[in-house]
């Protein structure tokens, strides 16, 4: 129903993003401009978070977290306020709409926060869906995707979705075949590990080490080619996380979730991206089923989830 003649008709756009996984991540030395180079291969699952896009009739942009969210937001730490990376998202889109209005962002945390799985980016990366939505932008999915770059590494991964390479910092990204489905447990913790702290302790450990990292050149085939199959046993052998031995590191208590996993079955155990998200390979979804209840008791949250899925979708879009 439209509204009435000089009222503002709010609309609001529901967007769903999904987090990621590093099925292989490996890093290069430190740059003189601060930051590693990657190569990784990326893989989104089906854990999502969702942002609903509000337009309002006063100017500026406002965000508030649903209580529908299935992390602890009181433990977390999401800022509200202009450095929130679904707020950057809007107002990078004010700047490139005609016609922007002021929006209120309500983001539905369901990827853990600071957990190496790329929540944050895909608040970012539905936000940009959304207001594109919102205030009929017209930019194509590459300036999108282009947008996406802007505001961090890894939200054009969360926006394209699927599987893919990343190089250069992660943003160089080339979508990668993968049609077979493969099962995961997430076993996620109840604090974060910030992403540069963990970089910088894999330039501590590989300094005190004398580890002359390479700059990495590309992935490794064979992870392309298990995942284009499906084949979980072949993916379990090529799984690698350059950044694994500085988040255990930090973190000493993920060398026991890895262990735990692997002793219930699980085919592989990763530390996702910087972590502490560890991501246990099952071989098929009942078998990850059972992984995560039996993991539910040693008192470790575990999700059973699936990938490759699709990127930031839109899901509903209200006249209200
Ligand atoms: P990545 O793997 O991309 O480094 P992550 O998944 O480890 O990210 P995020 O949950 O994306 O970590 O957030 C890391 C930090 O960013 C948080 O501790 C928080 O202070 C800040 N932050 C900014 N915007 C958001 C947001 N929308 N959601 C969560 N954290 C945010």
């Amino acid at each position: 129903m439209n509204a009435p003649a000089g009222r503002f008709a709010a609309r609001t756009v529901r967007v769903k993003a999904p987090g990621k996984v590093n099925v292989s991540l490996e890093v290069g030395p430190l740059r003189p401009d601060g930051y590693h180079s990657v190569a990784s291969v990326y893989l989104a699952v089906s854990l999502y978070e969702e942002v609903a896009a509000t337009s309002t009739d006063t100017p500026g942009i406002t965000v508030s977290l649903s209580p529908e969210s299935t992390v602890d937001l009181d433990a977390a730490d999401i800022p509200l306020d202009g450095s929130n990376l679904a707020y950057k998202a809007a107002a990078i889109m004010a700047d490139v709409s005609e016609r922007s209005t002021g929006v209120h962002l309500e983001i539905t945390k369901r990827v853990p926060v600071a957990g190496g799985m790329g929540g944050g980016s895909a608040d970012a990366a539905a936000t940009l869906l959304a207001c594109d939505a919102l205030w009929n932008s017209g930019l194509s999915r590459e300036e999108l995707a282009h947008l996406a770059g802007e505001l961090g590494a890894d939200v054009p991964f969360s926006l394209l979705g699927g599987a893919a390479v990343g190089l250069g910092v992660g943003d160089e990204l080339s979508p990668a075949l993968a049609k077979a489905q493969t099962y995961w447990v997430l076993v996620t913790a109840d604090y974060g590990l910030p992403t540069p702290e963990v970089y910088r302790t894999l330039d501590r450990l590989r300094e005190a080490g004398g580890v002359q990292a390479a700059e990495p050149v590309g992935v490794d085939p064979q992870i392309l080619t298990a995942l284009r199959s499906g084949d979980a046993e072949a993916l379990s052998r090529v799984l690698v996380n350059d950044l694994q031995r500085a988040s255990i590191e930090l973190a000493p208590a993920l060398r026991d979730t890895l262990g735990i996993g692997e002793s219930h079955g699980a085919i592989a155990g990763i530390v996702s991206g910087s972590g502490p998200t560890v991501a246990l390979l099952a071989d098929d979804p009942v078998a990850a089923e059972s992984l995560a209840e039996d993991l539910r008791h040693y008192g470790l949250t575990a999700l059973s989830v699936h990938g490759p899925v699709p990127g930031a979708r839109i899901i509903s879009d209200t006249l209200l």
